[in-house]
């Protein structure tokens, strides 16, 4: 087995694993690899690996990749496109062009931009709000750092729900967050779990018909997430090592 196999097969286990101590089903839990950084051999040793979820940052990167991926193995390749990276507003179009599903969102502005491209374009994109719940600076996303009891954070998720379902082409698919970097384990989880049950209450609080989705865990912290209840995984440095840039 080549190594990126191997790690992918380690990977794999460590997300069965967390499933089933949580009473999961592992096939709710998606792994989308990070690719972010690494060139097409990399995405095609991964995709032989038997991944089909890759995660790009970087608008022009995923604007280059996606098409160089479809040139070797077709359109119809089975791979979904995750975009997790902050959207800037000039970059809207490229998203909406090549994104298969955005994790990232964190300003109406650019939900209503990347709703206009996808007007014409004729696409549909799932979408995810980034949620910053450790109240980190350098984090971005709705500030939900209280939503439990700030009526003013309740008040602009409300306010982003409802606009989101009037934006054609794109759909609130779930939440995203991160975990605070180099916080103990109690602290992560905490994060996790408040995360979870703010997708509950956002749920209910809007009336929405489906649970949404959980966007969270990176390399340090999935199997803590899965316990928490991600459906979405995004993993990185454990596939395919430290970056190289
Ligand atoms: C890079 C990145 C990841 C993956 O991080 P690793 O630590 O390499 O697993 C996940 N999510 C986002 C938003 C990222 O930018």
């Amino acid at each position: 087995m080549d190594e990126i196999e191997k790690r992918v097969h380690t990977v794999l286990e460590k997300i069965n694993q967390a499933a089933a101590q949580a009473n999961r089903d592992p096939a709710t839990v998606t792994l989308v690899a990070v690719t972010k950084t690494w060139p097409i051999e990399t995405l095609l040793a991964a995709y032989a690996a038997g991944l089909r979820h890759f995660g790009e940052n970087r608008a022009e990167e995923l604007a280059t990749k996606r098409p160089a991926i479809e040139k070797q193995l077709g359109t119809d390749n089975g791979i979904v496109w995750h975009f997790i990276g902050t959207v800037q507003s000039r970059k809207t179009k490229i998203i909406a062009d090549y994104a298969d599903q955005f994790h990232a969102l964190d300003r109406l502005k650019i939900a209503n931009r990347l709703s206009q491209r996808l007007l014409e374009n004729g696409r549909f994109l799932p979408t995810f709000l980034e949620i910053n719940i450790s109240g980190e600076a350098s984090k971005s996303g709705f500030n939900c750092t209280q939503w439990e009891t700030c009526a003013t954070q309740q008040a602009e998720l409300r306010t982003v729900v409802n606009t989101l379902k009037t934006l054609p082409g794109v759909s609130l698919k779930g939440l995203m967050t991160m975990a605070p970097w180099h916080a103990p384990e109690s602290e992560i989880k905490t994060v996790f779990a408040r995360t979870h049950q703010l997708a509950q209450w956002v749920q209910a609080e809007m009336g929405l018909e489906r649970p949404l989705q959980l966007s969270m865990g990176m390399t340090d912290d999935y199997p803590l997430a899965i316990a928490a209840g991600a459906t979405h995984v995004r993993v990185g440095r454990a596939l395919f090592g430290s970056r190289h840039r």
